[in-house]
Order: C-alpha cells, then structure tokens, then sequence
C-alpha cells in the first residue's frame, strides 16, 4: 500500500519552516513546471485527472476549462474554510506543512495565469493562520512569491484571509462574497458561476486545500503516469480520510481510493471501539450525505464506487456509529448543527432546518406523536431542491437516511417514549 504523500513530513516538527521544507524537496514541483512552460504544464494536470476533494469530485483542469478565453484578470482562491463535521483533514496541512499549499498554488496559479491568489482559511484555524502567514512571508522573502518568480517572468502573489466561523463560507460562492468583505451568504447561480463571475466580477477558481496539494506532487512524480498509478482508473492520487466516532484509533489516514470502507475502519482505525458492539451506520462522506449499514463496508471508497453504492465521498469525512447509538438523536445531533449554520437567506432552509429540529427534539424526549416520521419526511420534500444552496438539501439527509434504515426506532421512541437502542444495549447488559 502507498506511503504518505500529501502527510509525508507532517510529524516532522519543523515542516512548516522553509528551511525543512527545501530539505524534503520543497519547490521542486514548482521549479519543474516554469521550466515546462504553462501548456505543457497545464496538459500534464488535465492527463493526471485530479478530481476535487472537497466534495463535488469535479476535475481540476476541466474547471479552468470553464474559465472564459477573453478573461484578462483571473483570481484563484483556496478554500481553507475546513467545517464539514467528521472533517479535518486540511487543518494538518495548513498547520504542519503550509509551504506544500503554497507551492501547489503557485503551479496552479502559473498554469491558469492568476497574479493574485488568496486563501480563505476558518476563523477557528488560528495556528494555521499563523503558520501560513509565516510561510507566506518566507516564500516572499526567498523568491518563490511576488514579482518575478524564481527568476522567470511569472508574478505572483498570496494572501491570507481569515473567516468569522460560519459554514456557510465554505460554500464557494458565500466564501466570494466574505472574501469581499460581505455578508457570507451565497450567490445566485447563474450569473455568479465563480469561474466565470466570482471575486470582484472576475473568473475565479475555487479549490479546496487537498485538491490543490496533489499538484506539488505530480510534479515532483514526474508527471502523469507515476501520479496515476496511485488509486484508481477514475479516482487518481492519494485520499486523506478522515475517521471518528465508535473507532479505537480515531484520526485521519492517507491511502489510495483502492481502500474499501472495512479496511478504513479495522485496518487504519483498529476498528469498532468495543468489538461486543457492531458497526450500526456510517456516513462515508461527512454529515452531508447518506448512512450506510453493514451492507456497504466493502465498497471501494472513490468517488464513483461511492456513489454508485446511494452516498456521496464528499469530504471523506467517515463518521462510525456502533449499536448503542440512537439513529433519532445522531440525526437531531447533525440537523442541529445545520438549523444552526444556516444563513438565514431562503425560507425553506431557515424555517424548514428549524422545524426538523423541534420535531426530532421531541421526539427524541418522550414526546412525538403519531406520524411524526412522515410529518418529517413531508418537510425535508419541501426543503430539497427549492432550497437556495446546498446546506438546504444537506440538512434533510441525515432525516432522510435514518427514517429509511431505522425507522422502528422513531416508532418506538413514539410508542414507547424511551430509546430502542439504549433499551437494546440495557438489555444484553
Ligand atoms: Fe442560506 Fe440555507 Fe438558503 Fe443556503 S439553503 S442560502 S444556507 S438559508
């Protein structure tokens, strides 16, 4: 199985410093695609078919193929906004090893033809904010940042932004809009398709931190053909997967799209925390996307196999639920948290999201009435697809996903008034 890439030297306590970085190779990526040339640097990104990891599995070249050919100013932004529940895979990056970030920036800026690039990073990632401004300032002052790159006539420059601690900025365009000094809610789509109308009315690319760090990669590798013999035909390069919950070894592990969710869990995790108690459900791919049961632990975990199997790889963040969970309250836990990011700017989300919550609550606490299940299932119809973004129709699928595999527990909360999981797990004790 292969070794690290993206986590290679994040341990080493001094990464996150130039001087380590270089050690280990550092800008040696970026030093091999100026002397490439952007074309020919730009066909080896579309042949290594990079797909983003930050959700949409969309690939990288075919989105700067989007870019309109008249646009004379184009922006490129990192999406460092990590708040995807069960995620945290970036936050080891940005704070360990942010000169891997800038480097592949750079490439990605070379080949694009952006000057200005800027990395939007969560408000909470405070140490990660230090290190990269450290690192910016590093790069600058070394030559690989600002006028005249390493010697060659490509300008270019980051900056670092920090956001306030919403969700909601993680989603492209609301990030745009903070980024500009706005409110972070999200844009209508069309006119404002980033790549076409982004930050400040101009093409802007919008890659997560992962995505964008496979490209200090390939070209150290040596191109596409070294980088596609790490995962699969479709899902190419290494994965960080990022794993909690009922885990013995909760953490984030980097392997190839090969792996199958069974492997994840027993062979990088040390599998079910208390082996008396079996795998309930997983989410695959963070709180956005639908639960899995024991049935799919054999599922390769790449974008298509995933999807192909009812869920989504999203941000591959794998959330493990053993049977003494109570499917009613995991689902309340995760429609809480979205009620709670929600921007507020469409109806459906801002009422419907905060109605889901009061009905699980209740019936969560001894206190749901008959068809409860449907009045649920009824809302999270009016929500889906009439909902201005995405956060919309992530919140109805924990709702969604745990009535369609466990609804004899919400009947039984109603009934009975208590939990049928913890009632289970009092009884074989
Ligand atoms: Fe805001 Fe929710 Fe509407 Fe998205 S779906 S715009 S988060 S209220």
């Amino acid at each position: 199985m292969l070794g690290p890439r993206l986590y290679r030297y994040t341990d080493d306590a001094d990464q996150w410093r130039l001087e380590t970085y270089l050690k280990h190779d550092g800008y040696q990526g970026l030093k091999k695609a100026l002397e490439m040339g952007r074309e020919a640097a730009t066909a080896w990104v579309a042949d290594a078919n990079i797909r983003g990891r930050g959700g949409a599995g969309f690939p990288m070249a075919r989105k700067w193929g989007t870019i309109p050919k008249t646009a004379t100013t184009i922006y490129l932004t990192c999406n460092a906004d990590e708040s995807e529940p069960g995620t945290c895979s970036n936050r080891e990056i940005l704070e360990n090893d942010p000169h891997q970030l800038l480097e592949s920036m750079l490439i990605e800026a070379f080949c694009v033809g952006v000057r200005d690039a800027y990395i939007y990073i969560r408000g909470e990632y405070r140490l990660g904010a230090e290190r990269l401004l450290a690192a910016v300032e590093e790069a600058r002052a070394a030559g690989y940042l600002g006028d005249g790159v390493l010697g060659t006539d490509f300008n270019c420059n980051i900056w670092v932004h920090r956001g306030a601690g919403a969700y909601i900025c993680g989603e492209e365009t609301a990030l745009i809009e903070s980024l500009e000094g706005k409110r972070g809610q999200p844009r209508i789509r069309p006119p404002y398709f980033p790549t076409v109308m982004g930050l400040k009315d101009k093409p802007t690319v919008v890659n997560n931190v992962e995505t964008i760090c496979n490209l200090a990669h390939l070209f150290r590798l040596g191109g596409p053909d070294k980088f596609k013999e790490i995962g699969t035909q479709t899902s190419t390069g290494s994965k960080l997967y990022c794993i909690s919950g009922h885990v013995k070894n909760p953490g984030v592990y980097e392997t190839t799209f090969q792996v199958t969710m069974r492997q994840l869990i027993w062979d990088y995790a040390g599998g079910m925390l208390d082996e008396a108690h079996p795998l309930k459900a997983v989410i695959p791919g963070g709180a956005s996307f639908q639960w899995w049961t024991q049935d799919q632990l054999d599922v390769i975990m790449d974008f298509d196999s995933v999807r192909a199997a009812g869920s989504n790889l999203g941000s591959a963040g794998v959330m493990v639920m053993d049977d003494t969970t109570c499917a009613v309250d995991a689902c309340l836990n995760l429609v809480e948290f979205f009620a709670h990011e929600s921007c507020g700017k469409c109806t459906p989300c801002r009422e419907g999201t905060h109605w889901l919550v009061e009905i699980l609550h209740r019936i969560e606490h001894g206190e749901g009435r008959p068809g409860d299940p449907d009045l649920l299932l009824d809302i999270c119809e009016n929500i889906g697809g009439r909902a201005f973004c995405l956060l919309g129709d992530s919140a109805i699928v924990p709702v969604q996903s745990s009535i369609q595999l466990f609804r004899d527990e919400y009947e039984y909360h109603i009934r009975e008034k208590k939990c049928l999981a913890h009632q289970r797990y009092r009884l074989s004790h």
